[in-house]
């Protein structure tokens, strides 16, 4: 018998034999990514139900030697959910417990595998509100935004999912089960490992439940949107928005290229005329009304022109112009997406030079930005290079590091900038995560070749003799 047959049959005593996919038909949709730009074949997909069993199925992989690729809602963009060849997929998506909410302590304890639209829906009902938002939101699971530390629109206010991470429990790559849940506000005993697996991509520990930190539920909305003859008059809006409004919980920009994309793929006509280069979707929530704040904000940035909606249909009217992006960008063909990162300050000479510095490394490549304007956050989608063709990806993460940027800001480093990890972080920062790893994994069998680069001597498929 064979060492996947054997594998097999332990994960299958574990979780049940029902939870044990081997069937290419029923393992494909855990083999490829939501950009269609990443994947390969896994040895099976294992789907435990809680931490227990989590603990149990690492324990068996390492036993096999096994190597894991832990997967959540798989709408990550950078390759880290899903197999590259012959690993095991642990699914938590079956962990979708959602606690009590603890009223005075604003906290709530939630799977790992629970969407956060879900865990949204189940603090408004308690009043709070889950301080996280994203357009993958009924997909994604919290286990993998806090395993990518992702951000969204409202970070500007209330931080990336880390800010969110109150206590966590997690499998480290032996099968042990380190559990730091108990919601102390001040807790300074020794390292902080939750800390440490926050953006860690599966690669130190597999996350199965998060004390997650809720905000004050705020109803009271206003959405503007913005047309702006350039990237400082944007920036300068920026500056009046956090002087005026206190309120300000998102604001983020698109291009006119952008635009006119998404109003062709969603059939709309453009809610704004005339149209102007770059957009700013900025968004106040109070417990009472905003308006007047927003209004100050414009007026002070010496804004004429621009579309504002106080009800939720208005908002997601305006909101669909920007989270619309992703998907118009996915029919126009398949994108190379960089999440990138640089200073307020040099985001205009970014966005002006990133067309022409990606089409000179690939002649036709079309560049689409947009992106978070208050944390200097750009999506930067590539189209027209083939998936393997990483020049106009290499062009413009050059441009990132020369304006003194960061090559992720939200998405992750995963397997598509694995090999960038040294150069943005220098030898001495590098070397220290290689160290931690090793410590934590010393076989890298939890999510090889995500974040740091695959070594030579790592298993790659559970079956390896
Ligand atoms: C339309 C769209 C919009 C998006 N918008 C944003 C945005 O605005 N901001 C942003 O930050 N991100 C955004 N993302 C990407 C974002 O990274 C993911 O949506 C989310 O963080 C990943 O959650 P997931 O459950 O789908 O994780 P997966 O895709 O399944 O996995 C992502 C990574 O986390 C690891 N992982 C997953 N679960 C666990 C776990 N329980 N323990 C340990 N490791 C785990 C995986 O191994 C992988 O490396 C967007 C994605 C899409 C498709």
């Amino acid at each position: 018998m064979s060492h996947a047959m054997d594998l097999t049959q332990a994960l299958g005593a574990i979780v049940g034999a029902t939870h044990v996919l081997t069937d290419p038909q029923l393992t494909e949709t855990y083999e490829h990514d939501w950009t269609g730009r990443f994947g390969g074949r896994a040895a099976l997909v294992v789907r435990p139900a809680d931490t227990e069993q989590v603990a149990a199925v690492v324990a068996a992989c390492a036993e096999a030697g096994a190597a894991i690729v832990p997967q959540g809602g798989n709408t990550g963009l950078v390759g880290g959910g899903v197999p590259r060849g012959g690993e095991v997929v642990v699914s938590l998506t079956r962990l979708n417990a959602l606690g009590e909410v603890d009223r005075a302590l604003g906290l709530v304890p939630v799977g790992a595998g629970v969407t956060l639209g879900a865990l949204q829906a189940h603090a408004r009902a308690a009043g709070f509100d889950a301080g996280l938002d994203f357009a993958a939101r009924d997909s994604c699971t919290i286990g993998g935004a806090v395993a990518c530390d992702a951000g969204g629109a409202r970070a500007l206010r209330h931080g990336t999912a880390r800010a969110r991470v109150a206590g966590l429990e997690a499998v480290l790559a032996d099968g042990t089960v380190v559990t730091r849940m108990a919601g102390l506000a001040k807790d300074n005993a020794g390292y902080d490992l939750p800390s440490l697996l926050v953006g860690s991509e599966g690669t130190l520990g597999i996350v199965t439940r998060v004390l997650w930190r809720l905000e004050l539920r705020c109803d009271a909305r206003v959405a503007a949107l913005v047309p702006m003859e350039s990237v400082e008059a944007a920036a300068a809006l920026l500056a009046a928005l956090r002087a005026e409004a206190p309120t300000l919980e998102s604001c983020d920009f698109f291009l006119d290229d952008g635009l006119s994309l998404v109003l062709e793929h969603q059939r709309r006509s453009s809610p704004v005329e005339p149209r102007a280069p770059v957009y700013v979707l900025a968004e106040c929530a109070g417990r009472s009304d905003p308006t007047d704040e927003l209004a100050a904000a414009l007026e002070q940035a010496g804004v004429e022109e621009a579309l504002i909606a106080d009800d939720t249909p208005g908002r997601e009217r305006l909101w669909a112009l920007r989270e619309g992006h992703a998907d118009a960008i996915n029919a126009a063909g398949v994108p190379h997406k960089l999440d990138v990162g640089v200073p307020l300050a040099e985001l205009g000479r970014f966005l002006a030079e990133v067309p022409a510095a990606a089409a000179a490394a690939i002649p036709g490549t079309r560049a689409i930005l947009f992106g978070h304007l208050g944390d200097g956050n750009v999506h930067v989608n590539l189209l027209g290079p083939e998936p393997d063709d990483e020049r106009a990806d290499d062009a413009v993460l050059e441009l990132v590091l020369a304006c003194g940027g960061t090559i992720s800001a939200e998405h992750g480093v995963g397997v598509a900038k694995a090999r960038w990890l040294d150069r943005a972080r220098g030898p001495a920062e590098a070397a220290a995560m290689r160290a931690v790893k090793h410590a934590l994994d010393p076989d890298g069998r939890l999510n090889p070749g995500a974040v740091l680069p695959v070594r030579a001597d790592q298993p790659s498929s559970p079956a390896a003799d």
